[in-house]
């Protein structure tokens, strides 16, 4: 096989057809500024509103409780620093998170710290999973806000967002949940969930690049980020990006209709390729098997370099992971893997395959096919693979 063969879908995902049609009327005819009054500008006006009705229904949220962003990781600063400031006025200086949440969610509450706010960091247990008894037992009389991921972005683990939004609901405190991974991919819907604040990114579920939303619930009070005109409802300025909100409604609409089937599908070719990777010995998956996105797997493989078994797979046409798309270049390894308690030495030599709609069997029994060989291949040249066989060190997994 020499075609690509792309299982990078928690990184980005490809445009879907239906968010390319989306988005080119706004991109040749209808260039209109939907602040402008005349004709123009309120056709753009006219499909702003409507992608934000689409888009709020899609979630369970009102139109008015939609904000749009640059995408995933704006929503999260503007969330999390829009809480701990509202918070602060009312002498609240806590903040509950996890330690595997994504980079837009640790690099700014570790700014807030250095602003004199007091995060405590969950520990996940080894299956990637926390509860909402250990979210209740963390809140304070001062606790500002929960920050909690719906779904980690490397691991694939979906954490128990309902219960957790009913004890933040019970304790009056503010819940901010990072849905990124998880809308368009499993059902989200921030009534029946408890969520106050949720951010979503347009590109991780067929939409383009640069452009989310933050729901944020009418009763929960919204600071700007950013300054400027009085777009948004004064909440983020800046002249709306209307093809690419237009293309992000259409995307969701598509990924939503098609929820149910999505998810078997991907789930089928997921626990295929867990079931062929896992047979590699010395290997595992990280993360709970049950309580997983269906497009993810992720795993350890003992001895090898995880950078290693990318760049030779991708030799092979087989364009995966290590992680985070955001980590690699550095060598250190995944906090989250470190998170779920793995050794540095396993958590090296990690592979995050992630799937979308587009995924076909015939790939999955391709990537069942090569991941052994080059596994066997780098062990083959490994000084710590050597030691691991004539047991000079121990295995650990
Ligand atoms: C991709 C991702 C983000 C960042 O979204 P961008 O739109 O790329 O800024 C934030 N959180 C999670 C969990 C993600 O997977």
């Amino acid at each position: 096989m020499v075609n690509t063969v792309y299982v990078d879908n928690a990184a980005t995902t490809a445009m879907s057809e239906e968010a390319i049609a989306a988005m080119m009327p706004y991109l040749r005819g209808n260039y209109g500024n939907p602040s402008s009054l005349h004709t123009v500008g309120q056709n753009a006006k006219e499909a702003l509103e409507e992608a934000r009705a689409e888009i709020a229904a899609l979630i369970g949220a009102e139109p008015k409780e939609i904000y749009f962003t640059s995408g995933g990781s704006e929503a999260d600063n503007q969330a999390i620093r829009s809480a701990a400031y509202t918070g602060l006025a009312k002498g609240k200086k806590h903040i509950i998170t996890t330690a595997f949440e994504h980079h837009a969610v640790l690099h700014t509450l570790k700014k807030l710290e250095k602003e004199g706010f007091e995060v405590t960091y969950l520990d996940v247990h080894s299956d990637g999973l926390i509860t909402a008894g250990e979210v209740e037992a963390a809140i304070r009389p001062d606790t500002a806000l929960v920050t909690i991921m719906y779904a980690n972005n490397e691991v694939g683990t979906i954490e128990p967002i309902r219960e957790i939004g009913a004890v933040c609901r019970a304790h009056k405190v503010t819940f901010h949940c990072d849905a990124v991974q998880a809308v368009g991919h499993i059902p989200v819907n921030v009534a029946d969930d408890n969520i106050d604040m949720l951010s979503v990114s347009a590109h991780k579920f067929h939409g383009p690049k640069g452009v989310g939303f933050l729901y944020c619930k009418k009763t929960v009070p919204l600071r700007n980020l950013i300054e400027g005109g009085a777009q948004e409802r004064n909440r983020r300025a800046g002249t709306e990006n209307i093809a690419g909100i237009c293309a992000m409604a259409a995307a969701l609409k598509g990924a939503v209709s098609r929820l149910g089937e999505n998810m078997a599908k991907e789930a089928a070719l997921r626990d295929k390729l867990i079931d062929g990777l896992t047979k590699i010995e010395h290997s595992k998956l990280n993360g709970s098997r049950e309580k997983r996105l269906p497009g993810n797997v992720s795993m350890c493989f003992e001895g090898i370099e995880g950078e290693s078994l990318l760049l030779l797979l991708d030799a092979k046409g087989i364009c995966a992971s290590s992680g985070s798309a955001c980590t690699s270049g550095s060598l250190d390894p995944s906090h989250v893997l470190l998170a779920l308690g793995l050794p540095h030495e396993v958590a090296h030599g990690s592979l995050r395959l992630s799937l979308s709609e587009y995924n076909t069997e015939e790939e999955i029994d391709y990537i069942i096919a090569e991941v052994p060989k080059v596994v066997e291949y780098l062990r083959s040249i490994s000084p710590v693979w050597e030691e691991l066989e004539k047991g000079e060190r121990p295995h650990l997994i």
